[in-house]
This record gives C-alpha cells, structure tokens and sequence, in this order.
C-alpha cells in the first residue's frame, strides 16, 4: 500500500481501477487472457518489439546522419532496450507465468525496471540520480512506443472503457478531461498541475473527485491496480489494505448519504448580518453552457464567468459564429431576461487549447507569452466571429461582455473599436443583434491592476481574475506544484492589488452616480471568492460581487450570512497591514472560526 499527498482540488470519495496515461495518452490496461491466448499473446509481443526496435533503427540512422552521433545514441540505447533479450524474455515470462496481455506484462516489467532505477538514484546520490533519471525517460518512453504499437496508436484513450476508472497521469489538457464523466471516470490525480490550473477548475464544475501536484507516482502503479481517491482531502492510496479499503467505502457511503450542508440557504438572501443588511451578489463561473443549470440550482444570482475557450473542447477546428451563438443563447435563456450572464471573450493560449491554430508554438513562456486576448488581437477573424455571435445572441438576455488578460488601456482600446466595427458590420448587413451591451475588463495582470482609476474610466465593470494576478504578481505559475508556497491567495502583496482595484472602482462608482450613470460594478471571479476563508477579507476590501464554481455558492453565502461589514472591514484593515501570507492566513481562519465555532476550519 503505498500513500501520497497531493493538492485537494475537487472533493469526494472515489475507489476503482486505475488507468494509467502517459503523456501521450497512451491506454494501460490491465487485461488476463485465457490460457490458449497466451501463445497469440507471446507472438504480439514479438512483433511489436521487432515493429518498435525496426523504428528506433531507423531514428538513430536519420538523426545521426542529419545531428550526428551523439543524438543517434540516443536511439541507439532505446533500440538496444527493444532488442535485449532479456527484457523480452522477462516479459514473456509474465504473459506465461500471470497470463497477463502484452500490453499490462510490457507495463509491468518497464515499471519494475523504472522503479529499481529510481530507488537505486536516489540512495547513491545526486550523479547516479542524474544518470538514473536519463534512463527512467528513456524506459517510459520504450514503453510508451511498445503500447502504441500493441493497441494500434489508440487516439482517446477513455472513449473505449468498458469499466468506469480512476484516471492517473502526469498531466491533463482540458481536452482530456472533456471525455471524462461520471460514467467513465470516477477521479483523476496528477502528478504536476496547481489548485487554479484548468484541469483542477473543470474538475470541479464536472464533479468529479480530483487530486493534483502528488509529485511523482506514475512508476509506482499500474494500470487496473486498485486505487483510492479522497478529493476533499488530496490523497491517494495505490494498492490498499482490507482495512483501508474497508475505511474509505464508509467514507465513501457516508458523504454520498449526506445532502448537501447548505442546500436550505438556496433561497434565502445572500445578505449581512449588519442592522441593515447588505446584500453580497452571488454568481456562478462556468465553462460549459450546460452548466447555466448549476448556476440556478445553487441559487446564483446570474453567471459571473462563462470562460467561453471552452467551446474549443473536443474541436480541431475553430468554432464557428453558429457553434458560439448557439451556445451563449442557450445559457442566456436558461438564465432568463433578468439574470446577467458575463460572457468573456477567447482566453486561449497558455495551458488553455494552446494548439489552436494561430497561437505560437513551442513559445518558451507561453502564460508571458500570445495568449488570451494579444492572440485574439493577431487573429481578427476568430476574434470577429466570436463578437458577431455575442452582439446577436445579447438580444436573448442581460449579457455583459468582457476581455480577459488586460494589460494596457491600448489593448482594451483595440478590443473595445474591434466590438463597435462589429456592430457596425452587422447593422450593415441587417444582421438583428443588441446595440447596448455592457463591456468590462478582468484585472487579473498586475499592470491592469495598478493602472485600474484608467482603465475603470473606459468600461462598465472590473473581474478580478485572481487565479492569475497571484501567478503574475508572485512570479510563481500557478500549474507548478514546485512554486505552490509561493502561489499564496494571502500574500500582503496580492491583497494590495486587490485593494488598489477596488479603491479605483469605488471613486468610479462615486463619479458616476454624480452624472446619474449606471453604477460601476467589481466583482472577483478566480477562485479565491470561492473559499469561505477569503470571503470577510473580500467583504472588508469593499467587494459586492463574488463569483465562484456553482457548487461553492452555498457555503460563500454562508459565511456571508454570518458576517458583519465593519467587522470584515476590520479584518481587510489588519490583514493588510501584516508583512507575510501565512500571518494573513492564520488570522483568517482565527476569524471564521469565531464566527462559525461550529464548523471545522482547516
Ligand atoms: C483568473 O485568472 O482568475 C480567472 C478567473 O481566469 P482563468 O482562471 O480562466 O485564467
Ligand atoms: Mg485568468
């Protein structure tokens, strides 16, 4: 039995056969044959190690020919791999003595070499480790090519289950996880990834239990081997005991009997406990348009975030004006008239489909690099498409459109005559759309922020991107589990941002209501208005509007309800005189555990 501990990213119980993917997605499962198959199974085998070492050949002549000899060794070593007799007489011997399939005995014996190598890197020091760890690569990928050849070079790797699994890997694209429901996949766990990366948010709108960063365990497990998974609390156990298995099932029973802790709050007001309440606005972040749904079940007063590069899941080309317009149209109407929908424009680019077409590959720091709205601004067709669809399908509801990652006014400037040529456009071509629309900026790079009195001048309404003006104000990537004590929600650093914004917007609001305009809105949509802990803090910096996963909602306006404002002022006013994060943190949670003394506070 082997136990890790990783990041808690979506909570829940989940126990089950594991699905081991590389990088590649290549499939590993565990499979027996009936005894008369071991024969066909051995010939398999054969071929495939022929099949793979017969392209390892043909590499290392290409490349040592075009890069010369010392790259060809590379192949070299993988092709004497493929053809060492006693690797392939060690996996036949367990395709006969276990009657496993190729493709589990291949992974079987690849690993327990990978492991040896590992245990035998780290006791002998750092030269050996280094040595070891050009091995390790070198094995997994053999394996990898081995597997591929076995299974054909299968493209989706969970559109063939027969079983439903617990998904294993080193990392997930969004894309891999778009196939992944409850009826296939019952938790995922990866080794690198953050609690903000795109993977750990889209496990959470889908439910599914979910662990990331555990560092790395791919070589310790194999496909089919029994895991457990405990989301909530960011563990997961390879191969467990009776007892421990015994421990989770009633886990497991126990959190699946309990309804939902706050469900009865659903309807009532998301309000202060002031004399005179105050009202905090809830709204939900979702990224698929099925999700609108959720956003009403849990009582969200409108959707705060619809990340809209979501469209591109499953896709290889790009969207098209009918495929958007469908889409926001359907959540606009479930929403209804009433209920504003925030719809943001394409955030492509980093770890979000950062292989659409016209987004730069290989670019060496993609999350600095053509991302979001710059590659939006380089790709005028695919940024047209998506407005035209917005302007049309705003007619259906109250939708506010906004650009993610700001940096400049110049920037927003573009977007913003990039919308009125489009309304123009379509007026033009008689094509009924909704002239009126709100236009908001997220603050969410640390230049937006301190520039936000400008930049508050140009648009209706601030998002607070949170998940990203922490990497960007700390230097620390949000999906790297080896900066993660960096990456600190409570970083004295990141509250002053916060509070700059929200200073800005307020003395917009003032100048506004003097000229008798639409009041100027702030919300905050990453995922700290999603942690009860973060939520007096917020309340005290002066924020009115969270926005966070629908299935947060009840347990933010929780804590709203136990809150008074000049309390949370206090908190904001303390916290921010405070030098480190972890000062901020613990006095946080001091303060929700006074005010809700009967709950756990971890
Ligand atoms: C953010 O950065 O906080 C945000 C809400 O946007 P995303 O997580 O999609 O980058
Ligand atoms: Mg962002």
């Amino acid at each position: 039995m082997e136990y890790r501990q990783g990041t808690a990213v979506s909570p829940g119980i989940a126990i089950g056969p594991a699905l081991v993917l590389d990088t590649e997605g290549v499939l590993i499962s565990r499979r027996t044959v009936p005894p008369e198959q071991v024969d066909t199974e051995i010939v398999r085998l054969g071929r495939a190690l022929d099949e793979t070492a017969a392209a390892a050949r043909n590499d290392r002549e290409r490349i040592t020919v075009r890069l010369g000899p010392a790259l060809g060794n590379i192949y070299a070593a993988q092709q004497s791999m493929l053809e060492d007799r006693v690797v392939r007489m060690q996996i036949e011997a367990r395709i006969r003595a276990e009657n496993f399939s190729a493709e589990y005995a291949v992974s079987r014996v690849i690993r327990d070499f990978v492991k040896r190598l590992e245990d035998s890197g780290q006791r002998l020091g750092d030269h050996v480790a280094a040595e070891a760890r050009r091995r390790v690569t070198e094995f997994i990928d053999v394996e990898r090519q081995l597997l591929a050849a076995l299974l054909g070079h299968p493209t989706n790797p969970c559109s063939n289950l027969t079983e439903s699994v617990v998904v294993l890997a080193n990392d997930l694209m969004p894309s891999d996880t778009a196939d992944f429901g409850p009826r296939n996949v019952r938790a995922f766990v990866t080794e690198s990834g953050g609690p903000t990366s795109h993977t750990a948010i889209l496990a959470g709108a889908l439910e599914i239990p979910a662990v990331v960063g555990i560092g790395r365990f791919l070589s310790d497990v194999s496909g089919g081997d029994t895991v457990i998974v405990d989301g909530g609390e960011g563990v997961l156990i390879i191969d467990p005991d009776e007892a421990t298995l015994a421990r989770y099932e009633e886990k497991r029973a126990r959190l699946l009997a309990r309804p939902d802790r706050y469900e009865h709050l659903r309807d009532k007001p998301s309000v202060t406990r002031d004399d005179v309440p105050v009202p905090i606005r809830l709204f939900g972040n979702i990224e698929l348009s099925q999700e609108a749904a959720h956003c009403l079940d849990r009582g969200a007063e409108g959707v705060g975030l619809y990340r809209t590069e979501f469209l591109y899941l499953n896709k290889s080309s790009h969207p098209t004006e009918e495929e958007h317009y469908a889409a926001y149209s359907s959540v606009l109407t479930t929403l209804g008239p009433d209920r504003p929908v925030v719809i943001r424009t394409l955030d492509l680019g980093a770890d979000k489909f950062s292989s659409v077409s016209g987004a730069v590959s290989g670019e060496k720091n993609p999350f600095l690099g053509l991302r979001s709205v710059r590659l939006c601004l380089r790709n005028l067709d695919l940024f047209k498409t998506q407005l035209r669809a917005i302007l049309r399908a705003a007619q259906h509801g109250d939708l506010r459109v906004m650009f993610p990652m700001i940096s400049n006014i110049e920037e927003l400037r573009q977007c913003k005559t990039l919308l009125n040529e489009v309304k123009e456009d379509l007026e033009y071509a008689g094509i009924p759309f909704k002239r009126e629309v709100a236009v908001g900026t997220m603050i969410e790079v640390p230049s937006a922020a301190l520039m936000a009195d400008v930049l508050a001048r140009e648009v209706d309404f601030f998002s607070i991107g949170t998940n990203d003006l922490i990497q960007y104000t700390l230097a620390a990537d949000r999906n790297n589990e080896h900066v993660a004590n960096l990456y600190n929600p409570t970083d004295p650093a990141v509250l002053r941002l916060i509070h700059t914004v929200v200073q800005a917007a307020q003395k917009e609001q003032g100048r506004r209501q003097e000229h008798g305009r639409r009041p100027f809105e702030v919300n905050v949509c990453g995922e700290m208005s999603g942690e009860p802990l973060y939520i007096p803090l917020l309340v005290g910096l002066g924020l009115r509007q969270l926005s966070a996963t629908p299935r947060k909602i009840p347990e933010i306006k929780r804590v709203i309800r136990e809150l008074r404002v000049a309390e949370a002022e206090e908190v904001a006013r303390n916290a921010l005189s405070m030098e480190t994060a972890s000062q901020v943190s613990s006095y946080l949670r001091d303060h929700l555990r006074k005010i809700l003394p009967s709950e756990a506070v971890d």
